[in-house]
């Protein structure tokens, strides 16, 4: 048996699940998680000394891969200073006004600890800005678990909320309006009879959280203009697409200006950071400038402050996201290209460093689409490439993330890897 076995059996004594969140556990792949010890670059290792090329990156941060040497001496150079001050400090100015000039949507900036801050802070600004109460959200996106979010459609449009997970109260389940993604005549409709009761619509400007589903054109154009028409706030959620996308996120790359925006993962170059902000009247709202209550101890703390930092120094050189949109692509393209020769219905999407792979013959553009595809054929094809040194995210629903250290090499070894685990697929 395998360490990863061992550790995972020792991990379940004290931890529910044995994990620390709930996708690591493997549930919809099946077998035990594998355990990290160490990743440098495109690779991580498992306890057992195994290597693997990672498409999974932590979940999107390590868009520079793992360990990148200028990100660690820019901690290792705060460790000394110390941990952690619980006071203001120059690198929370500079980080504010790094991500204000890369974003010119952000006139204001909040640093959190997590996504699920993020978009839980823009959410309660979102309604003390509005007086409003309702929200908007769209089936298959996720917001972090902040008690709003956890919520999925009833049947109808405007049927009321229902919790998606015990502990969130109905009465603040009714306040969520749950709607299909890439679908704007139904948003319209929703705000046509109730637009004035709504104070936001909450968005993955990607969907990365139902596998990778770009928007429609004319998507996010839509939901800026019924926003502007009753006005409800525009919150791009760009926890995943932020910095991933492009390096004006995913609102430079479609060119849609939303009112707030909420920031994660590449913000912290793998330490735990989110972020929050938009508009300056919205803005001006938070605590202390105004009565909307926000604060975090760690908040902006430095360490955190110190890697994501250099990270967006690092993925500001010419031509960074060109060379990782290129690579992405030609793995793609690559997949595509075996699974045809191996007789394999299979589709892909991708924006930027940030792609979904599909086992069906359609280009999925929404949440039906993407949860009617095979996954058993998901299953076969994780486990044949997990086997052969190829990491992917342990669910069909998730986004796969490409680094800038994912370079020929790796993508061949890949590419061999799927060929035979496609071959073994049909045998
Ligand atoms: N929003 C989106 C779009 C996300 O993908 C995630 C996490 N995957 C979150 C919010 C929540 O972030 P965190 O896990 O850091 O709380």
């Amino acid at each position: 048996m395998s360490r990863s076995h061992d550790l995972f059996t020792a991990a379940q004594r004290h931890i529910p699940g044995g994990v620390n969140s709930p996708v690591r556990a493997f549930r919809g792949v099946g077998g035990d998680p594998v355990f990290f010890e160490r990743a440098a670059g495109a690779y991580a290792f498992d306890a057992d000394g195994k290597r693997y090329v990672d498409y999974v990156g932590s979940w999107g941060p390590m868009i520079l891969g793992h360990a990148h040497p200028e990100v660690l001496a820019a901690v290792r150079n705060q460790l000394d200073k110390g941990l952690s001050f619980g006071a203001p400090t120059e690198q929370e100015t500079t980080m504010a006004d790094k991500v204000c000039a890369l974003v010119p949507s952000m006139d204001l900036v909040r640093m959190v600890s997590s996504g699920t801050e993020a978009t839980m802070s823009a959410l309660r600004l979102a309604r003390g800005y509005t007086g409003r109460d309702k929200i908007v959200k769209f089936e298959g996106c996720y917001h972090g678990h902040a008690d709003s979010l956890l919520v999925k459609a009833g049947s109808g449009a405007l049927t009321l909320g229902e919790p998606s997970s015990p502990g969130v109260p109905a009465a603040l389940a009714e306040l969520t309006i749950t709607l299909r993604y890439n679908d704007l005549a139904q948003v319209r409709e929703t705000f046509a009879a109730i637009g004035s009761e709504i104070a936001c619509i909450i968005v993955e400007p990607v969907a990365g959280n139902m596998n990778c589903i770009p928007p429609v054109p004319g998507f996010l154009e839509g939901l800026r203009e019924v926003c502007d028409q009753s006005g409800a706030v525009l919150i791009f959620d760009e926890v995943m697409t932020g910095f991933r996308v492009a390096l004006g996120c995913a609102q430079g790359h479609y060119g849609i200006t939303p009112d707030l925006t909420a920031l994660g993962k590449v913000i912290g170059g793998g330490m735990p950071v989110g972020a929050f902000g938009g508009k300056r009247e919205i803005m001006s709202k938070i605590s202390p400038l105004g009565p909307v209550y926000q604060a975090g101890t760690l908040s902006g703390n430095p360490i955190a402050m110190a890697a994501g930092l250099k990270t967006l120094e690092l993925i500001s050189a010419p031509g960074f996201y060109d060379q990782l949109t290129a690579t992405t692509t030609a793995l793609l393209a690559g997949l595509q290209v075996r699974a045809d020769a191996a007789g394999i219905p299979f589709s892909t999407n991708q924006v930027g460093g940030m792609f979904g792979l599909f086992f069906t013959s359609e280009k999925v553009t929404n949440y039906e689409q993407a949860t009617a595809c095979n996954q058993e054929q998901f299953k076969a094809f994780f486990h044949g490439m997990l086997e052969r040194g190829v990491y992917l995210a342990p669910s069909a629903f998730e986004a796969g993330f490409v680094s800038i250290m994912h370079g020929e090499a790796e993508i061949q070894t890949t590419l061999d890897a799927a060929a035979a685990t496609f071959a073994a697929m049909t045998a």
